[in-house]
C-alpha cells in the first residue's frame, strides 16, 4: 500500500517536471515553469525520504540546511554575468552527488559480503555511476575554472593528446567491467589481494576525474557553453544510474530528462553554430581570438556620434536591437531597456532579435533581458526577425559582432560561413555599439562594419546608450 502510494506520489512529481520543462521552452512561461518543476522536486524528496525508515535524520537535516544556505546565498549574491560557470559549477555538484551514491551502495554490498552474490548488472551500473560522476565533476570544475577566468580559457593541447585520451578511456572501461565482475580476482586458485574488487573501484573513481580533466582541458573557452550544457547532460544520465543503484524511480525519470534535455540544448548550440560536435570537442577552436578570417575587407568603418546618432533614431519607426557578448560585458541591459521604452514612447516599434548562440552561454541574452523586465512579447527569435529586415529603420548592434556578420552568408572562406546569423546588414541604418574595431570570439574581421548603411558609435555600450537616452530626455 505504502509502496503504491509512494510510487503514485513519484508519477506526480514526473509530471510536475515534464510539465515545467515545457513550458522552459517560451520566455512568457518559463518563470512558471521552473515553479511547477521545483514544487515536483519538493514532493519527491519529501516522498523519497518519508517513504524510508531507514533513514538518518539528523544527516539529512544537516545536508538540507547547508544546501539551502549555499543555494540561497549563490542566488542571490552571484552576478548574472557569472552564471555561465554557477552552472557549470553546479553541473559538478550533480556529478560528484552522483558519484558518492554509486560509491556508498558499492561499500554497503562490499561490507555485507554479499559482493560474491550481487548481480553482475548492479555493479555495472554501479560501476557508471562512478564513471559519469567523475567524469562530470573534473570537467565542470575545469568549466568552471576557464569560464571565471581562474585558468586560461586557450585551448590546452598537447602531442600524442588523442592517444592519451584512448588510453584512459580503454582503463576507464577495464576498470568498470572488473567492477561488474564484482569478485576478487584469483589466479591459479590465490586471491590477488592488490587487485581485490574495492581498489578497482577507487582506480575507476580516479580515472574517471583524470578523464574528465583531459577531455576538457583541450577545448577554448569561448566553446565552454556548449560543453556546459553536454556535462549538464551527463550530470542527468549520472543521477539516472544513481537512481538505478538505490531503485528509485523518480530519481531515474528526472535524471533521464535532465540527460535527454541536455543533449537537445547541446545540439541546438551545435548547429546554431554550424558546427559538429566532434569539431567542438576535438579541434580546440574556441580560444577568444586568433582564428583568421579567409578575406581581408578593405574600406573604412564610419564613426558616429551620439548627438548624431539621436535624430536617426528619433525619426526611425521600427527599430530592431541585436543585443551580444559586448552588452554583458558593459552590463547594458538596463540601459538597453530604457531605451527600448523611451522609443516606444516616441512612436517606434522595438523588438529584439535574440541570436541562439549570441552571448557565452545559452539564453545568455534572454537571461539578461528578463533581469531588466524586457517585456517577453518583444523577445524575437532570429528567424522571425529575418525575413522582415527590410522593413526595420534602424539596427542597433548592442556589442554583438559574430553573430550579425554577413561574412557568414557570403564569404566562403569565412570560417562562419554556414551559420544563420542575424541579417542586419539589410536594415535601412545599421549603428553599431562597440569599443573598438576588435573581432569578436570568432577572430575573424566583420564586414557589417564597412557598410554603405552601417555607423559605428565607439565606446562602453552602457555609457553609449546612456548618452543616447540623455539626448532624447533632453
Ligand atoms: P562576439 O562575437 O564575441 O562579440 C562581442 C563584441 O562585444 C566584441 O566585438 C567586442 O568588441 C564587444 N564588446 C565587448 N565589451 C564591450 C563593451 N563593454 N561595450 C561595447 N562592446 C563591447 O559576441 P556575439 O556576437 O554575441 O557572438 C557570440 C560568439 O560566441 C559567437 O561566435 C558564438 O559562436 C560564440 N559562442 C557562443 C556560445 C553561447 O552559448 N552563446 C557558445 C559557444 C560559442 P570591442 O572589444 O571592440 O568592444
Amino acid at each position: 500500500m505504502l509502496d503504491s502510494l509512494t510510487n503514485f506520489l513519484y508519477i506526480v512529481a514526473a509530471m510536475l517536471f515534464v510539465f515545467g520543462l515545457k513550458m522552459l521552452s517560451r520566455a512568457s512561461t518559463a518563470r512558471r515553469g521552473n515553479g511547477i518543476s521545483a514544487i515536483g522536486m519538493l514532493l519527491a524528496i519529501v516522498t523519497a525520504l518519508v517513504s524510508d525508515n531507514l533513514i538518518h535524520w539528523p544527516w539529512i537535516l544537516i545536508g538540507l540546511a547547508l544546501g539551502s544556505i549555499i543555494g540561497a546565498l549563490a542566488a542571490r549574491l552571484i552576478a548574472m554575468t557569472s552564471m555561465p560557470e554557477m552552472v557549470a559549477l553546479f553541473n559538478g555538484f550533480g556529478g560528484i552527488a552522483s558519484l558518492l551514491v554509486g560509491w556508498v551502495e558499492f561499500q554497503r554490498l562490499y561490507s555485507d559480503e554479499m559482493l560474491m552474490s550481487a548481480p553482475w548488472n548492479d555493479l555495472l551500473i554501479i560501476g557508471v555511476t562512478v564513471l559519469i560522476g567523475g567524469v562530470t565533476f573534473t570537467g565542470s570544475i575545469i568549466a568552471w575554472g576557464k569560464l571565471s577566468e581562474k585558468m586560461n580559457s586557450k585551448p590546452i593541447l598537447y602531442k600524442g593528446q588523442q592517444v592519451v585520451n584512448a588510453a584512459i578511456v580503454v582503463l576507464v572501461l577495464a576498470a568498470v567491467l572488473l567492477v561488474s565482475i564484482g569478485r576478487p580476482l584469483i589466479v591459479s586458485g590465490k586471491q590477488l589481494e592488490f587487485l581485490s574488487i574495492y581498489p578497482v573501484l577507487i582506480a575507476l573513481g580516479v580515472l574517471s576525474f583524470v578523464l574528465g580533466v583531459s577531455v576538457v582541458i583541450p577545448i577554448g573557452g569561448g566553446d565552454m557553453p556548449v560543453v556546459i550544457s553536454l556535462l549538464n547532460s551527463y550530470s542527468g544520465m549520472a543521477a539516472c544510474a544513481a537512481g538505478f543503484v538505490i531503485r528509485n524511480n523518480v530519481l531515474i525519470v528526472s535524471g533521464a530528462l535532465v540527460g535527454s534535455s541536455g543533449i537537445i540544448l547541446t545540439n541546438i548550440m551545435c548547429k546554431a553554430m554550424n558546427r559538429s560536435l566532434a569539431n567542438v570537442l576535438f579541434s580546440g577552436f574556441g580560444s577568444g581570438g586568433g582564428v583568421k578570417s579567409g578575406t581581408d575587407f578593405v574600406g573604412e568603418a564610419k564613426p558616429i556620434s551620439v548627438e548624431d546618432a539621436y535624430p536617426v533614431l528619433e525619426a526611425a519607426q521600427n527599430v530592431l536591437i541585436v543585443p551580444g557578448y559586448g552588452m554583458a560585458v558593459a552590463q547594458a541591459q538596463h540601459a538597453v531597456q530604457e531605451l527600448s521604452s523611451i522609443l516606444q514612447d516616441n512612436g517606434a516599434e522595438v523588438n529584439f532579435g535574440i541570436h541562439p548562440v549570441a552571448g557565452r552561454m545559452p539564453g545568455h541574452m534572454n537571461v539578461l533581458l528578463a533581469e531588466a523586465n524586457v517585456p517577453y512579447d518583444q523577445l524575437r527569435e532570429m528567424d522571425d526577425v529575418n525575413p522582415t529586415m527590410e522593413l526595420v529603420d534602424v539596427a542597433l548592434v548592442i556589442g554583438a559582432n559574430d553573430v550579425v556578420n554577413p561574412a557568414a552568408r557570403n564569404d566562403e572562406n569565412s570560417p562562419l560561413y554556414g551559420m544563420p546569423v542575424v541579417d542586419v546588414d539589410k536594415a535601412r541604418t545599421v549603428i553599431v555599439f562597440k569599443r573598438s574595431m576588435n573581432p569578436g570570439f570568432a577572430g575573424i574581421d566583420n564586414p557589417l562594419f564597412f557598410g554603405e548603411n552601417t555607423r559605428m558609435l565607439f565606446g562602453d555600450a552602457k555609457s553609449s546608450i546612456q548618452s543616447l537616452a540623455a539626448e532624447f530626455k533632453d
